[in-house]
């Protein structure tokens, strides 16, 4: 399967309970991050009175991103167990929200999860990409990345601003005036 989109003619015709499972392996769209490679999972697809229920399971894919503290561009991977969705037969006459409503394609009696799918990638991105949990970051002094060698500024003994000096220096140069 190279798209995200499964045809369902047969699965319509069968009993509710009967279901089928996919494997797919696809370069999905997102406009919002530099991927790595294909986006992988299952798609299990079971007949059900209104229309299809549709589990996504073991979906993966890598990102490309930079650390949040010592900025090393590396790859993260983004992992969703498992996401379940409705594939509707007919739109329902009221819903709450448009976005939440999938429709079966009755026409070529498809259905496309790629919604369903850049939606769960979007709740699954991680707020802040860290490298490992044990990085030490950047020095904030002199901007040294900390993993890869000590540098030899002090650990400031007060973080106030009395005691930065950059700070005490402007201050000096205004009471002067
Ligand atoms: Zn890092
Ligand atoms: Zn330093």
């Amino acid at each position: 399967m190279d798209k995200l989109i499964f045809k369902i003619s047969h699965l319509l015709e069968s009993p509710t309970g009967n279901s089928e499972i996919y494997s797919f392996d696809v370069p999905l769209d997102l406009e919002f991050v530099e991927k790595k490679g294909n986006v992988t999972g299952k798609i299990e697809i079971m007949r059900i009175d209104e229309g299809l229920n549709v589990v996504a399971k073991d979906v993966e894919l890598n990102l490309k991103t930079n650390c949040a503290k010592c900025l090393k561009a590396f790859s993260q991977k983004i992992k969703i167990t498992s996401a379940e969705r409705q594939f509707e037969l007919n739109p329902p006459e009221k819903a709450e929200d448009e976005n939440d409503v999938y429709l079966i394609n009755k026409k070529n009696l498809t259905i496309d999860v790629t919604e369903m799918l850049r939606q769960e990638i979007i709740l699954h991105f991680p707020v802040i990409s860290v490298c490992s949990s044990g990085c030490k970051g950047l020095c904030p002094y002199c901007g040294k990345n900390k993993n890869l060698a000590k540098c030899t500024c002090s650990e400031p003994i007060e973080a106030d601003f009395e005691g930065n000096k950059p700070l005490k220096a402007l201050k000096e140069f205004f009471n002067k005036k």
